[in-house]
């Protein structure tokens, strides 16, 4: 008989009611791959906590093991890329979403969709940065293409003590920016300013409908909150910035107006994490092993164990979690 692991599985009844529990699966119950992993690390995501309350249809194949990226070894591989022993990370690709994923001790995939886990880090380091981290280091490069360096002036970043936001402060100041950090969380002030925060402003200047321009305060940003937020942001770039908007932690919707792109020449970059074509994923862990102060990961992450995971989604849904949660497994 195959041996029996651990795994989260979120299901659904005939009224379409959903529910979580921890189950034993085995390598026989996971879904088709040419490459089989040990889970050593995942993490909690905003997205797992959608996908574990059920707060939003993250979840589009019932049941599902839950849970957006990892970090491991491969145990068995028909993929040209990938031998056993060999370190990998995976982030998204519809795993968790579509596909078996993260919140097991093993995951089979398609050899396609991993990374190699960067020298000198730990699967424990990599997701610590997650996802999360790797959606901030997406967003920073898409602000270097747009030409946004650190002598162009201050970057935002919203939702600043959320995982995105305290990787974002991270390499942003690591990289010579002078970085606001826009909280609602004020007694975080301390935790954002040793990130590397210059600045922390309060979430409640940038909640309220979004005037179509307001005073210049900064030259880029990093936003994953949306709504109101982001359109309040928009309007107070300067003349040619830009802003990576990867979130809706407040909300989905965008209520603002053309002005800031017609008369301030602002852009408003997109950032998807998700469908990231490889080389652009290879260029981002090969930044984050380059730019991100890995001594700061311990600063902002802290590690659970796997029968947290649950409990942590609810939190990270109420906007509870501070930085980084990393699952040893
Ligand atoms: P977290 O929950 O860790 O951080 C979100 C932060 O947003 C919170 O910590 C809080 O920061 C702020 N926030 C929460 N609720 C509200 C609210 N109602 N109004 C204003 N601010 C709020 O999530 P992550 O950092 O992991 O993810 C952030 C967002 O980015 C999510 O929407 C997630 O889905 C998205 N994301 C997108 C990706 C992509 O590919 N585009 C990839 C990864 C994440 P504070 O307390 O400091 O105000």
């Amino acid at each position: 008989m195959s041996d029996t692991f651990k795994a989260i599985l979120v299901s659904r009844d005939a009224e379409k009611k959903q529910s979580v529990g921890i189950v034993d699966l085995t390598e026989a119950d996971l879904m088709e791959g040419d490459v089989t992993v040990a889970v050593e690390a995942t993490t909690v995501n905003y997205k797992d906590g959608l996908a574990i309350t059920g707060k939003a249809p993250v979840v589009r194949r019932w049941p599902l093991v839950p849970g957006i990226d990892f970090a491991g070894t491969v145990i068995e591989s028909s993929h040209p890329d990938w031998r056993k022993g060999d370190k990998v990370i995976l982030n998204g690709w519809g795993v968790g979403e579509t596909h078996y994923g993260a919140f097991a001790a093993r995951a089979r995939v398609k050899g396609d969709w991993l990374v190699p886990l960067p020298d000198g880090m730990s699967p424990h380091d990599a997701m610590a940065v997650g996802t999360a981290g790797y959606t901030a280091m997406l967003a920073v490069m898409a602000l270097e293409r747009h030409g946004i360096v650190p002598d162009r002036g201050p970057v935002v970043v919203t939702g600043a003590a959320g995982g995105v936001g305290s990787v974002a402060i991270s390499i942003l100041s690591t990289l010579g920016y002078h970085v606001i950090a826009s909280t609602g969380r004020n007694a975080e002030s301390p935790y954002l300013i040793n990130l590397g925060a210059a600045e922390v402003i309060s979430r409640d200047e940038l909640s309220q409908p979004a005037k179509p321009l307001a005073k210049e305060r900064w030259a880029g940003g990093v936003d994953s909150v949306g709504t109101h937020t982001l359109a309040n942001v928009l309007s107070m770039t300067s003349y040619g910035g830009a802003i990576a908007a990867c979130g809706l932690a407040g909300g989905m919707d965008l209520l603002t107006s053309v002005a800031p792109f017609i008369l301030r020449g602002v852009s408003l970059l997109g950032i998807d994490s998700v469908m990231a074509p490889k080389a652009v994923r290879l260029e981002a862990w090969r930044r984050i092993g380059a730019d991100l102060d890995l001594k700061k990961l311990s600063t902002l992450s802290r590690s659970i164990g796997f029968d947290g995971i649950i409990g942590a989604a609810r939190d990270i849904v109420e906007g509870r979690i501070r930085g980084r949660v990393v699952v040893d497994l």
